[in-house]
């Protein structure tokens, strides 16, 4: 768990600013979503935390460490994406596992890891299968159980659950609510979900054509929309 601090961060792809300058600062422990229409950024934003981008111009700090320039590895991050992105020939458990693997944890140690995750995200009785015999939120939950088993400062989740159907998202987010409250964890979370986003987020950034609109709590976003972009899009009575 980590503070997150992003500074004047700044994006051009070619002749296009597609993040024109954002500032955020998120609490170590703290849910913060992101959201906004498509197009206005986000993946960049979580890609540049990442380090999967380059910025243009800004800074990023990570437990009050400057990681800007620094690649994905040394970053101690965690992505989940919503393309799942395991490797289709490993098990389950290997591909949990593997992560640690290549950090050269033992392997007594990455069993620990791996049990430990099955537990908190009740993936145990699929601890054998292959990817191609998960259902699409089982893959889901072991795309994040990856992320879990490396312990990392910051956990990037990029529209997580937009591949699955309603009923999945709504319990897939009940649980991923419970996993914060339990880990305390850092989380970035985007959507374009609103209600996602009231239900899950300690704190909302709204965001519009690379800039953030507002950055509050989901009470005060809904009760005090900074504008009318805002109020339009989170759905408030303004
Ligand atoms: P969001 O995730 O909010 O839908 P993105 O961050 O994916 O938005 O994209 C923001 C804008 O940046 C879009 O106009 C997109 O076309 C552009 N963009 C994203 N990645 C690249 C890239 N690698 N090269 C050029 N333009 C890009
Ligand atoms: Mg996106």
């Amino acid at each position: 768990m980590a503070t997150l601090e992003i500074q004047s961060v700044k994006k051009t792809f070619g002749t296009v600013d597609v993040l024109k300058g954002i500032d955020l600062s998120i609490e170590a422990g703290e849910f913060l979503i992101l959201v906004g229409p498509s197009g206005c950024g986000k993946s960049t934003l979580m890609n540049s935390i990442a380090g999967l981008e380059d910025v243009t111009s800004g800074d990023i700090h990570i437990g009050g460490t400057n990681v800007t320039g620094l690649a994905p590895k040394d970053r101690d991050i965690a992505m989940v994406f919503q393309s799942y992105a395991l490797y289709p020939s490993m098990s389950v458990r290997q591909n949990i596992a593997f992560a640690l693997e290549i950090r050269k944890v033992p392997k007594e140690e990455r069993n620990r890891e791996v049990e430990r995750v099955a537990e908190l995200l009740q993936i145990g009785h699929l601890l054998d299968r292959k990817p191609s015999q998960l259902s699409g939120g089982q893959r889901q939950r072991v795309a994040m159980g990856r992320a879990l088993a490396r312990h990392p400062k910051i956990y990037l989740f990029d529209e997580p659950l937009s591949n699955l159907d309603a009923k999945l998202r709504v319990e897939m987010r009940t649980e991923i609510k419970k996993l914060h409250q339990r880990l305390k964890t850092t989380i970035v979370y985007v959507t374009h979900d609103q209600i996602e986003a009231m239900t899950l987020a300690d704190r909302i950034a709204v965001m519009k054509d690379g800039e953030v609109q507002q950055f509050g709590t989901p009470q005060q976003i809904y009760d005090d929309p900074a504008n009318m972009f805002v109020a339009g899009f989170m759905g408030s009575p303004a």
